[in-house]
């Protein structure tokens, strides 16, 4: 029986990749630290800063609003309704539940009012779903972020995800994403500062920060996730992690060491315009939530 490596307890989880067995509490304690620990050492946020939390009502996100609340932080949540059926139901449900629970405000919108929910675009725009929803999320919590006092938006990417995007763009070579791949972008030219505080904490590990705290998550993937070349590279990496402990955590963070400060110093900053409709920054004259909006409306109107 493997026991706390704090209190002797019998553990009630264990992290080979850390080598680490721990009890309830000082798993809980351990996760809140280690989130702590990133804010700290890519200097995200501090304690004087408004933090607004992009809350999908899954365990990523609600795991780093409990954990940063819980670590003194002003942070406030966001959450998107997407129109995604069940889905969308559940997941504002219990995002709502919590905020409650947490005794903290969490502002909704919803893109039936604001351009359309995402099945509806489906119809009429011919990208993947997750581009087109990926844009709109984006959009509109830089938008609401700058129009209500918010200097950062913090977001629940994992390490799975973040060494997914890794293993894709290097694959790939995609030498411009790989650039901006960093767990802080900065504020500028009309852009909110972003920050992933769970960067370093693997989807396992945020599962079971979760579970232990007990907060009630949707379980359910987005109907929309299926089939995306990320999850073959999550189970890819998964598959490798089984076999050698650490390989997401090497992989990702020894990227951001030695790769990432090499491939900065050649970055070409693009020039920016606000945006003639909305003022949103954009590279072209109009943004490109306001030109799938002119579309969708044309196509109605046929
Ligand atoms: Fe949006 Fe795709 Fe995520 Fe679903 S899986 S919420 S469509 S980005
Ligand atoms: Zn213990
Ligand atoms: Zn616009």
């Amino acid at each position: 029986m493997r026991r706390c490596f704090k209190c002797k307890e019998k553990a009630q989880v264990y992290l080979p990749q850390h080598r680490l067995a721990m009890c309830k509490d000082h798993y809980i304690e351990w996760f809140e630290g280690r989130v702590e620990k990133t804010i700290k050492e890519f200097k995200m946020f501090s304690k004087l800063d408004k933090v607004l939390v992009a809350v999908s009502g899954g365990k990523d996100s609600l795991s780093l609003w409990q954990s940063l609340v819980k670590l003194g932080y002003d942070a406030d949540g966001f959450y998107i309704n997407l129109g995604i059926g069940e889905y969308s139901q559940q997941s504002f449900i219990l995002a709502t539940e919590f905020s409650k629970k947490l005794g903290k405000t969490l502002y909704t919108i919803s893109l039936k009012d604001e351009i359309m929910p995402i099945p509806d675009i489906k119809k009429y725009d011919n990208r993947p779903a997750c581009s087109v929803c990926g844009t709109l999320k984006r959009y509109y919590m830089n938008k609401f972020a700058k129009d209500n006092g918010y200097r950062i938006i913090a977001t629940g990417h994992n390490l799975d995800d973040e060494s997914a995007v890794l293993f894709s763009n290097t694959l790939n070579w995609s030498i411009d994403y790989l650039k901006r791949q960093y767990p802080v972008l900065p504020e500028e030219d009309g852009f909110i500062k972003k920050v992933k505080p769970l960067c370093k904490i693997s989807e396992k590990e945020s599962a079971m920060y979760a579970v232990l705290s007990g907060i009630e998550y949707i379980e359910e993937e987005c109907p929309f996730s299926e089939g995306a070349t990320s999850i073959d590279y999550k189970i890819f990496l998964s598959n490798l992690e089984e076999k050698s402990p650490g390989t997401k955590l090497r992989f990702y963070s020894e990227f951001l060491r030695k790769m990432y400060p090499i491939l900065k110093q050649t970055e070409e900053k693009p020039t920016l315009n606000s945006c003639k409709i909305c003022g949103e920054p954009t590279t072209g004259e109009i943004c490109s939530v306001c030109n799938l909006k002119q579309k969708l409306k044309s196509k109605v109107e046929v």
